[in-house]
């Protein structure tokens, strides 16, 4: 029969229970880090909390944020909390967004990690027998080990192709007929478009799942790429700072992401207050470690924002889901005053049947902001008579005003003119940040 859970008395442990485990985890984390870090030390003191003062979840309150310039700062042994001997492994952020932090693991930091993307994968129907493609980058990024950990957990055979030389990826899928394909999902779109372009039909191949994160992609994108591969497609979540993907997967009702809760406390919070929102609200994602030896983390800021429900999953996992996360908070650009998300743009062209290949670019000239959207034709579009690109142009933006509330200008270029990405898509280029302007 098909495996339905790979750690089943955790992941549909009763949520009272949950709760229990994660108030007894809290209060020894707590006490572990401020024995162990000087630097959250201080942070506690200098908020005048104590260990002593966290006695139940709702306590967490009390403690300070830990964010992303903390961790620079404390740049590269400032946050670690065992003695280095103890240590097996580093990662790295991607520099998405600036400085890179970098992330210690003991064994049993990796053991915990890999576990939680061998959950991942049984929840996306993968089982021993399954072939699992790698296609996340290997190396300081933590995509390719931890599906290539969680990979082995399960006994499945792992392919470990980090990422690129797509048609050696599409050759080796065939050949060796891959099950399930792990990779970023604008690679995902990238390898179904290269695949359409061979000639090759969905259903040509033993392909069944994607698990597809490390970036956020809207449902219009999750369509396209299950009818461009023939699969169905799963998000997974994580940063490296709280170990890497695996935090958060979907099961099969692809409906929210279920954060492995027995690991990782999770909060939602107003960004700009820090105070703690009620289930259900949009808000900040703020995460506290639980079990974590080398890097452990107390309500760190993730920045991105999403929602948390409790709604029982018919999956039978009793873990709390995360909406797909609507793009970190500093994704967010402010365009002539009005605050416009690359997911929402995202949306719009995919709805109106346009691929994922895009890119927004944003600038000021003669101190007004200039909003241009570029999109590729699709093949059968292209046409010599400008007034028929005019007309295609004039109801996408349209459709974008509709949504942005903002006329960008659009430019739809020619086939294949955007650069693919083989990792985490660049869709932005705000030149306005290059002449010291805070966006
Ligand atoms: P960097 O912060 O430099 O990009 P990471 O590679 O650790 O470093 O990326 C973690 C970030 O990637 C998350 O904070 C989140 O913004 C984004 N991310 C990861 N998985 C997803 C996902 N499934 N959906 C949306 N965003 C995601
Ligand atoms: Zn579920």
């Amino acid at each position: 029969m098909q495996k339905r859970f790979y750690q089943p008395d955790a992941e549909t442990m009763p949520v009272n229970e949950i709760k229990k485990l994660q108030e007894y985890k809290l209060i020894r984390q707590v006490r572990y880090v401020y024995e162990h870090v000087e630097y959250y030390r201080n942070l506690m003191d200098e908020k005048g909390v104590k260990p002593e003062d966290i006695t139940c979840l709702e306590d967490i309150s009390k403690l300070p944020f830990l964010s992303k310039n903390d961790l620079r700062e404390a740049y590269p042994y400032g946050m670690l909390a065992t003695d280095l001997k103890n240590c097996v492994r580093i990662h790295s952020t991607s520099g998405t967004t600036g400085k890179r932090v970098v992330a210690f693991y003991t064994q049993n930091d990796v053991d915990m990690w890999e576990d939680c993307c061998a959950r991942a994968i049984v929840a996306a129907g993968g089982d021993k027998g399954d072939v699992v493609q790698v296609a996340y980058g290997y190396g300081l990024f933590t995509g390719g080990a931890g599906l290539h950990g969680g990979s082995h957990k399960v006994g499945c055979l792992t392919l470990p192709m980090s990422s690129g030389n797509t048609n050696r990826q599409i050759q080796f899928m065939m050949d060796l007929n891959a099950s399930i394909l792990c990779c970023t999902p604008s690679y995902a779109a990238y390898i179904g478009e290269t695949l359409k372009e061979q000639g090759y039909k969905p259903g040509y191949n033993s392909l069944k799942a994607g698990i597809f994160g490390a970036e956020p992609w809207t449902e219009e994108m999750r369509h396209d790429i299950e009818n461009s591969l023939g699969i169905k497609a799963y998000d997974i979540y994580g940063l490296t700072e709280s170990s890497g993907p695996g935090v958060a997967f979907e099961c099969c009702e692809q409906n929210g992401m279920h954060i492995n809760e027995d690991h990782f406390y999770a909060e939602i919070i107003d960004p700009d207050t820090g105070e703690v929102l009620p289930e259900g609200s949009k808000g900040e994602l703020v995460f506290t470690s639980l079990d974590k030896e080398a890097f452990p983390l107390i309500r760190y800021r993730t920045r991105d924002i999403t929602v948390l429900t409790r709604e029982k999953c018919s999956c039978g996992r009793t873990f709390i889901r995360m909406h797909k996360p609507m793009g970190r908070s500093d994704d967010m650009m402010i365009i002539r005053g009005v605050n416009v998300f690359p997911s929402q743009i995202e949306a719009v062209l995919l709805n109106k049947g346009y691929a994922p290949n895009y890119q927004i670019l944003i600038d000021r000239v003669n101190n007004t902001d200039t909003f241009e959207i570029r999109v590729e034709m699709l093949p059968e579009d292209f046409s010599d008579k400008p007034q028929v690109i005019t007309k295609k142009e004039k109801k996408i933006q349209s459709a974008m005003k509709e949504m942005l509330g903002i006329n960008p200008v659009i430019r739809l270029v020619a086939p294949k003119s955007i650069a693919r990405s083989e990792g985490k898509a660049v869709r932005v280029i705000d030149n306005r940040k290059k002449i010291g302007i805070h966006t």
